[in-house]
Formats: C-alpha cells, sequence, structure tokens
C-alpha cells in the first residue's frame, strides 16, 4: 500500500516509481481478486464446518455435554478449528507471499535498482 509518507521518509522518485509499479503489479496480476476468492472460500469453509458442528448430539456428547447448547457447539468448532486455522493461515500467507514476488517481479521489469533500493530502505 502506498501512502503520502512515501514523499517525507527521503525515498528517491525511482524509488516511488518503482513502489507505485509494485503496486500495479498487484493490479496487473489480479492479486486483490484472488484474495477476496481465498478469503471467500475460507469463511464458506468456516461456515459449512461450523453447521456441521453447531448442536450436533454426537459431538456435543464426545465432549461429554448432554444436553443441545449453540454456545458449547461454539466453543467446541472454535477449539477444533483452531489447528486447522492455523495451517490454512500458513498457506494463504505463502500464497500473499507469492503475490509480492510477483509484484516485485513486475515493478523490476522497469526499476530493477529503484526496487532493491526501496526495499532494503524500508526494511
Ligand atoms: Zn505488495
Amino acid at each position: 500500500m502506498l501512502f503520502d509518507t512515501l514523499f517525507t521518509q527521503g525515498f528517491t522518485d525511482e524509488e516511488i516509481k518503482a513502489m507505485v509499479a509494485h503496486e500495479i503489479g498487484h493490479w496487473y496480476h489480479l492479486h486483490d481478486y484472488k484474495i477476496l476468492a481465498i478469503d471467500s472460500a475460507n469463511i464458506a469453509v468456516l461456515v459449512i464446518a461450523f453447521a456441521l458442528c453447531i448442536n450436533n448430539k454426537s459431538l456435543l456428547a464426545s465432549f461429554g455435554f448432554c444436553d443441545l447448547s449453540n454456545f458449547v457447539s461454539l466453543l467446541i468448532f472454535t477449539k477444533l478449528s483452531e489447528p486447522i486455522s492455523f495451517i490454512t493461515r500458513l498457506a494463504v500467507s505463502a500464497v500473499i507471499r507469492g503475490f509480492e514476488r510477483d509484484a516485485d517481479l513486475f515493478a523490476a521489469k522497469n526499476h530493477k535498482e529503484a526496487v532493491k533500493t526501496s526495499l532494503i530502505r524500508i526494511f
């Protein structure tokens, strides 16, 4: 993301062009739409999994609960989904890192040296 603070942090014009090119690279590769699709799929899977868990008598019984309870179902679902969510977050992070690399490569086509120096300056 670009902020107006770029102009006050001492970046050169070429480095600013490289950062704008990086953002254009995200647009060129349709990364926003891909992230939207990934997030939508993730939410759909969570909703379906929760629908399978909520007030599931055998699931509640396996945790020692005899009565149906939305609250207990939510607690059990939350605990059961944590390891899956951890793995999902790792996978999504890897995909997003790939998107950043794609955007950097797009920017480096015309601003190779400025991409290097701006990344060094950012970190
Ligand atoms: Zn980026």
